[in-house]
């Protein structure tokens, strides 16, 4: 099958790729914020694709793409047709892992876990809780899958050639993180995050990835895997993440009176934060004017070509570091958004 890839003169597009598992919290609609403005401002199109390839979740949550899109046009976003549902393109996604090298991968978590364990006993990086995989199955014998595969159906992953990759994000400049034999397919049969994003990205026409900073470790592999299928790889531009208090990770477990914490639009409604207050929130956490309809921000306005100026990406190359940045609070930084902000 041929696909079509971006075509010369196409402007490009950003996109914003919720998953439909949970309520749209403060830090997405940031985020998508921030996704729609910098996309359309830079006379891109901007598209929204649902990430529902997580079928079990998907349906625990009760199916709320179709929520997570009324709250993104009420808070004013739009976005070109159609939204695509990564759940109806199985096909592609599969036509697209035969083109790669890959071997079946028999092992549990737990097995990758203890095996990924650093001799000092401590997994952290830069790069979060990540772990590259250690590559226990890529050399199997052809007796060992067959005699594998009657306890469990495999994974199956890259066989990769290159142990890191750089990659350039906006706001923390070119560093260059670990890469491995990521998996394609998972063993359920489902293709795996990181492949479809990168397949959706290349298809759609999108190069420009904005999106929380959580996911930065993901790039260096999902640029590897975008070249090997001959997709140009999208400029990344990571957010700051919306935090609960101290600069907790937001958990719903975890709201304290006046922090908005991970309340998604229905619960801010019902403690009496209106989407016009929503907006001038979040406008005003991106440093933008606090305005009362999205598209005036669209208009020339020299106060928002500041706010669209990332720090300088930095020529040099540094390790990979999904950590917070420090300085002031901005499109980048990570952020805490009260009530009376
Ligand atoms: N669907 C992913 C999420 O909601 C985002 C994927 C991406 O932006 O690359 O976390």
């Amino acid at each position: 099958m041929n696909y079509p890839y971006r075509t010369p003169g196409d402007p490009g597009r950003g996109r914003f790729a919720p998953s439909p598992t949970s309520a749209l919290h403060l830090g997405n609609l940031r985020t998508a914020l921030a996704a729609w403005l910098l996309a359309r401002r830079s006379g891109r199109g901007f598209v929204v694709r649902i990430e529902d390839l997580d079928q079990a979740r998907v349906a625990a949550a009760g199916d709320i793409a179709g929520r997570q899109l009324a709250d993104l046009e009420a808070l004013g976003l739009d976005w070109d047709p159609p939204v695509i549902r990564q759940s109806q393109r199985l096909e592609i996604y599969a036509e697209m892992i035969s083109r790669l090298d890959s071997y079946p991968c028999f092992c549990t978590r737990r097995e990758i876990a203890a095996a990924s364990q650093a001799p000092d006993g401590n997994p952290q990086s830069g790069e979060g809780d990540w772990q590259p995989y250690p590559g226990t199955c890529r050399d199997l014998t052809a007796a060992e899958r067959t005699a594998r595969s009657s306890s469990r159906p495999p994974a199956l992953r890259l066989r990769t050639t290159v142990d890191s990759c750089a990659v350039t994000d906006l706001a923390r400049g070119r560093q260059r993180g670990r890469v491995d034999d990521v998996v394609l397919r998972r063993n359920d049969g489902t293709p795996a995050y990181n492949l479809a994003v990168v397949v959706d990205d290349g298809l759609q026409g999108v190069d420009q990835v904005v999106r929380a900073r959580d996911l930065w470790p993901s790039a260096p592999r999902q640029a590897v895997i975008a070249g090997l299928l001959g997709m140009p790889v999208p400029g990344y531009a990571h957010t700051g993440l919306v935090t609960g208090p101290a600069g907790r990770r937001l958990a719903k477990s975890a709201r304290t009176p006046g922090s908005l914490g991970s309340a998604g639009l229905a619960e801010l409604a019902e403690a009496g934060i209106g989407v016009p207050q929503l907006r001038r929130l979040l406008c005003r956490s991106l440093g933008l004017p606090e305005v009362d309809r999205l598209d005036e921000l669209l208009a020339p306005d020299p106060r928002i070509d500041l706010a669209l100026t990332p720090p300088d990406p930095a020529a040099a190359q540094t390790p990979l570091d999904a950590g917070p940045l420090a300085g002031p609070q901005g499109w980048w930084s990570d952020t805490e958004l009260h009530a009376d902000h």
